[in-house]
C-alpha cells in the first residue's frame, strides 16, 4: 500500500476501505492498513495484467479484443476458480500496488491502438480502486466501452451507483443453490445476492444488447452461467430462474469449459470435466425455455480457456 492515503481515492471511498464492507462478507477489515479480508486486497491498486483480450463472448471481444484490467484477489474463493493463480488471497500482496500513473499509461497505450473497451475483471472487491480508474480514464476525455465482469457477489446498491458509468454487465450467475454455494464457494447466501445483484443490472439494461456496426456491445447485460460437471440440473434451475424472473431474451454465454483446478484451493470442486450427455441436457433445456440470444460453448472449449498467468499474456501460447 503506497503512503500516504493515494488522493485518487474521495473521502467517502477512503470510508469504505477504513472498515471494509463493500462486499457481501462484511470483513470490516482496514484495508488502508493491509489486505487481511477474505479478498486479500490492501487499497492499493493490485493488478496481474492490463491486456488485449479476445474472450470468450464476441460481442465483449469485438473484432480486435478489450482492454482487460486483471485485478488480483478475489472476495468469493470458489474451489473451482480457473483464475486461482490470480484469485487466491495471497495474490494481491505477490503483486505489487501500482500508481495511478502506471495504470493508465498501460490502458492509453492499448486504446491509442484503436480498442474500444475497458474491461474490470473481477472488480467486486476493488470497488473504490475501479472508481478511481474511471475518474482518471474520465479526465483523459476517452470514453471507452466499460465492462464490468463479476461473480456477482456483490451488494445490489454497489451495482446502483454503477448506473450510467458502466456501459455493458457481464455478471456470472453462479448457483441458485444455498447448498452448493455453500459447498463450493463457502457463501451460502451468494444465490440471494447474486439473484439481486442481476435484477438490478437487468433493471439499468433490460434485455436488449446493443451493438455497434461490427458487433461490440456497447451497452447492455450478458449473464455467464459455467457449467459444472455433476451439477446440470442446477445449471438448469439457473437457467429458469433467468427465464422467469428476467427474460428468456437476456443473453446468456453458457459455459462448458470446466476443467479441474491444477491448484490447492482449499474448498471442494469437481474433479473431472464435463461430459457430453450432461451439457447436451443443459443446452437442450437453454433452447426449449427460448434462449435466443447469447452463446453456447463447444464441449471441446475445455481446452482452449486455460490462462496462464506467469505469462505476458496470460491467454496466448508463446507471448
Ligand atoms: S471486499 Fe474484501 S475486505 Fe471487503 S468485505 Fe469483501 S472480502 Fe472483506
Amino acid at each position: 500500500m503506497p503512503e500516504p492515503i493515494p488522493g485518487w481515492y474521495t473521502a467517502e471511498e477512503i470510508g469504505w476501505l477504513r472498515a471494509c464492507r463493500l462486499c457481501p462478507r462484511e470483513c470490516g477489515a482496514d484495508r488502508l492498513a493491509g489486505g487481511e479480508g477474505i479478498c486479500g486486497t490492501d487499497a492499493g491498486i493490485h493488478i496481474s495484467s492490463i491486456c488485449i483480450h479476445r474472450g470468450e463472448e464476441p460481442a465483449i471481444s469485438g473484432k480486435h479484443g478489450i482492454c482487460n484490467i486483471f485485478f488480483t484477489g478475489c472476495n468469493l474463493q470458489c474451489g473451482f476458480c480457473q483464475n486461482y493463480q490470480i484469485s487466491n488471497p495471497r495474490a494481491s500482496a505477490e503483486h505489487p500496488a501500482l500508481s495511478m500513473e502506471g495504470v493508465m499509461e498501460s490502458i492509453l497505450r492499448i486504446l491509442d491502438r484503436g480498442i474500444h473497451g475497458v474491461g474490470f475483471v473481477s472488480p467486486s472487491h476493488v470497488y473504490p480502486q475501479v472508481m478511481a480508474i474511471l475518474r482518471a480514464l474520465e479526465k483523459t476525455g476517452k470514453k471507452p466501452v466499460t465492462v464490468w465482469n463479476t461473480n456477482a457477489y456483490e451488494h445490489p446498491e454497489s451495482i446502483a451507483r454503477l448506473e450510467g458509468k458502466i456501459s455493458v454487465y457481464l455478471p456470472d450467475l453462479k448457483y441458485v443453490t444455498p447448498e452448493l454455494a455453500a459447498k463450493y464457494s463457502g457463501a451460502r447466501d451468494y444465490p440471494e445476492v447474486a439473484c439481486a445483484v442481476v435484477k438490478e443490472m437487468y433493471r439499468q439494461k433490460g434485455s436488449t444488447l446493443q451493438t455497434d456496426e461490427a458487433g461490440q456491445a456497447v451497452s447492455g447485460m450478458i449473464i455467464r452461467h459455467l457449467v459444472l460437471p455433476g451439477h446440470a440440473d442446477e445449471s438448469i434451475r439457473v437457467l429458469e430462474y433467468i427465464a422467469s424472473h428476467l427474460s428468456p431474451r437476456v443473453a446468456i454465454s453458457l459455459m462448458s469449459q470446466y476443467y479441474p483446478p491444477g491448484f490447492p484451493t482449499g474448498r471442494p470442486a469437481p474433479g473431472r470435466t464435463l461430459y457430453r450427455e450432461e451439457y447436451a441436457r443443459v443446452v437442450d433445456a437453454f433452447h426449449s425455455m427460448g434462449f435466443g440470444k447469447g452463446w453456447v460453448q463447444d464441449l471441446e472449449s475445455t481446452g482452449y480457456y486455460r490462462p496462464d498467468f506467469d505469462r505476458g499474456h496470460p491467454f496466448e501460447t508463446g507471448s
